[in-house]
């Protein structure tokens, strides 16, 4: 049976993008028999507002896209991506990174494609330091998050190349990416490891979601690979796009569905317009 997910972050009202995503979701599992379930990705919680959790069930409601049970959330998960950060640890392909946002800036190759969670490609200062400073810095209380060694990882992993259901066959290598940061300090998890770990827990076997995070899917197939988790087939999605070609994205004041409600359309209309650009 096919299992989808829609998962939203609890930071702001859903825009098209969002419905769009939601929608591919919920229609696969549906054509398929299949059942499609929710979560709320909100870890960030600097960025996540308890309105918007209600706020998104009624939205996706109103579109008539319906989910089985009750909607997890991540926050509630924090025991499973630490057995699965420790178990990183123990394979020694995580490393503790030291520095900030403004190093990085200044010695980082290229902006990073896709995933949006983390601007640039890690030049990989901290990868060789000595043990005894790892130590010393993390005694001494210093801001660390946990970096995937790309390159070990990617060795470990063997060929890592994936099919994706729209865009074919995807290959490349894992270093490429740079060492993308697995857990940070304060919230103990970052995206992709969570959305793999959870992804796995909850048998979800297609996992629909924009184009925008094709390039983070090499990253949670090395995970899947490297944590012995199933792999789910990959369908990434056009995202939609304004008149001139950007993205709608919640920062750029995308039009929410709230705003379009209120303002006299209808779901029929919404789906309608967002279903072209599939
Ligand atoms: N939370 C992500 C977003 O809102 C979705 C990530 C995913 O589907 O894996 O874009």
């Amino acid at each position: 049976m096919i299992v989808t997910r829609f998962a939203p972050s609890p930071t702001g009202f859903l825009h098209l993008g969002h419905a769009l995503a939601a929608w591919v979701a919920y229609d696969w599992a549906k054509q398929h028999g299949g059942t499609m379930l929710l979560r709320f990705e909100d870890i960030d919680v600097t960025r996540v507002r308890p309105e918007f959790y209600p706020a998104i069930e009624e939205d996706l409601r109103w579109l008539g896209i319906e989910w089985e049970g009750t909607p997890w959330r991540q926050l509630d998960r924090t025991e499973a991506y630490q057995s699965a950060l420790e178990r990183l640890c123990e394979m020694n392909v995580v490393y503790p990174c030291f520095c900030t946002r403004k190093e990085i800036a200044q010695m980082a190759h290229a902006p990073q494609m896709g995933d949006g969670m983390e601007a640039m490609i890690y030049p990989g200062i901290c990868r060789e330091l000595p043990h005894v400073e790892r130590e010393s810095r993390m005694m001494r209380g210093e801001r660390w998050c946990w970096r995937l060694d790309s390159a070990k990882a990617g060795a470990m992993c063997g060929n890592i190349s994936w099919q994706d259901h729209r865009c074919g066959v995807q290959d490349l290598d894992p270093s490429s990416l740079g060492d993308v940061i697995i857990a940070r300090k304060d919230i103990g998890v970052s995206y992709h490891l969570a959305v793999v770990v959870d992804d796995a827990a909850q048998n979800v076997n297609w996992v629909t979601r924009g184009e925008d995070l094709l390039s983070s899917t090499h990253i949670h197939v090395m995970l899947q690979r490297l944590l012995q988790l199933p792999h789910p087939q990959y369908w990434h999605h056009p995202l939609v796009c304004d008149e001139e070609g950007k993205r709608l994205a919640k920062r750029h004041d995308a039009l929410s569905l709230r705003q379009m409600r209120a303002s006299g359309v209808s779901a029929h209309e919404v789906l309608r317009h967002m279903t072209a650009h599939l």
